[in-house]
């Protein structure tokens, strides 16, 4: 479970975050959208610390987020992240860089990081492409390795920062569908996306960001279908 509480942030003197304020149930699914320069990205980095929030709590699985570097370490290893850009290591291969971290940061031993690789990489149906380097795959293959590298560190809780919207269309839905069925077998789930379909489809909720606030949440038909806000009217008439 995740909990925000009044939390703010700061870039110098821009306030990126205010106040906001967020709890998601273990098993929960959850979509985030809002216009470029709401906060969406700040707000899912300040839940495994890449950045750091100046006011209010944030709680993860039971660990506080402070300067406590146990609970830090806790949290990067219960929670995974899949960004925009894959972000994987050009020079190592498909296997070798899902279990780079089971090996060196959950001291696992090597055979068996490679079997749980495999096991993830066949759920993300790329297991013929374990010994290519990241090079060699495209945009969506690349992105369902970098799904499957997090699954190998187990994690409880996985963020999701608009992990579709670098790919070409005949891609999203490859990486959406794993997606899916991540959400199926009940994962904890922060989705930043824009893609209303995958959210009517998957979300418990979906909550809208602007200007660093949360300004409405709620299930997705009833925030899709009866926005009480003129931002996110605006907001939904210019995405859909
Ligand atoms: P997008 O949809 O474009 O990804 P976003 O909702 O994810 O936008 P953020 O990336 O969280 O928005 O940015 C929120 C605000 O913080 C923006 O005004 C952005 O310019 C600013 N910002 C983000 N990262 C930094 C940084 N490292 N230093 C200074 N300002 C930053
Ligand atoms: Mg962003």
């Amino acid at each position: 479970a995740i909990l925000l509480d009044r939390v703010n942030k700061w870039y110098g003197s821009m306030h990126v975050l205010r106040d906001v304020s967020l709890q998601v149930a273990t098993g929960e699914r959850v979509v985030v959208c809002g216009p470029s320069g709401s906060g969406k990205s700040t707000m899912i980095r300040c839940i495994n610390r890449l950045e750091q929030h100046q006011e209010g709590r944030i709680v993860v699985d039971g660990h506080e987020l402070a300067d406590d570097v146990r609970a830090l370490d806790a949290i990067r290893r219960e929670v995974g992240m899949v960004f925009q850009s894959f972000n994987l290591f050009p020079h190592l291969t498909i296997l070798e860089n899902c279990t780079l971290a089971p090996i060196w940061v959950r001291r696992m031993p090597k055979r068996e990081a490679e079997e749980l690789a495999m096991h993830y990489l066949t759920r993300v149906k790329i297991p013929d492409q374990a010994l290519k380097y990241p090079g060699q795959l495209s945009g969506g293959q690349q992105q369902r390795v970098a799904i499957a590298r997090a699954l190998c560190m187990k994690p409880k809780i996985m963020l999701f920062d608009e992990p579709t919207s670098a790919l070409d269309p005949e891609m999203i839905k490859e990486v959406l569908d794993t997606m899916v069925g991540l959400a199926e077998d009940g994962m904890t789930m922060i989705c930043v996306t824009h893609e209303m379909g995958f959210a009517r489809q998957v979300a418990d909720r979906v909550v809208f960001m602007d200007r660093g606030e949360v300004v409405e949440q709620g299930a997705p038909e009833q925030l899709f279908s009866n926005p009480s806000t003129e931002r996110l009217k605006t907001f939904l008439s210019q995405i859909l």
